[in-house]
């Protein structure tokens, strides 16, 4: 049975942090603020997946409070996330992901991105959608005070389960 999953993630911009998205640490002025290492998008898939089993989300897992995830690299909770599948005899079929950023322009890391996303979840890069779009100007994202990211995942589980 294939079930789907939907995830979202956003976090403050803020200057003397690290930008890292996807697992890729990207030069900018700002970095986003957060626990860990506030890898939005590695957060929303991670959240797309654990959806997809109808699991508690990513603060369930790791919650933010726990000083064991201060500045976590974020493949941690993928990995967690890729256990949780096949605790339950799953497999991934496939996660795809938008990033939402006025700033900078992210195309040129999307493949570094997905060789990331596709070790952490033990699956192929190709099973790895990674697209970016700006907001137009409007809005916080607008405004480049956060980056948010959206994610699915479908997940291929074995009946009743
Ligand atoms: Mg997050």
């Amino acid at each position: 049975m294939i079930h789907a999953g939907i995830g979202y993630d956003v976090h403050p911009l803020t200057a003397g942090r690290k930008l890292v998205l996807g697992g890729v640490e990207i030069p900018h002025r700002k970095g986003l603020e957060g626990h860990s290492d506030a890898d939005a998008l590695m957060h929303a898939i991670c959240d797309a997946v654990l959806g997809a089993l109808g699991e508690g989300d990513i603060g369930h897992f790791f919650p933010n409070t726990d000083p064991r995830w201060l500045g976590a690299a974020s493949k941690l909770f993928l990995q967690e996330a890729a256990r949780q599948v096949i605790f339950r005899d799953g497999r991934i079929i496939n996660v795809d992901a938008t990033v939402i950023a006025q700033e900078p322009k992210l195309m040129s890391y999307a493949g570094a991105m997905k060789l990331n996303i596709a070790q952490a979840l033990g699956i192929h890069p190709k099973k790895v959608g990674i697209k970016a779009t700006t907001n137009e100007l409007l809005g916080f994202i607008g405004r480049e005070e956060g980056i948010a990211a959206m994610a699915v995942a479908s997940v291929d589980l074995p009946d009743a389960t």
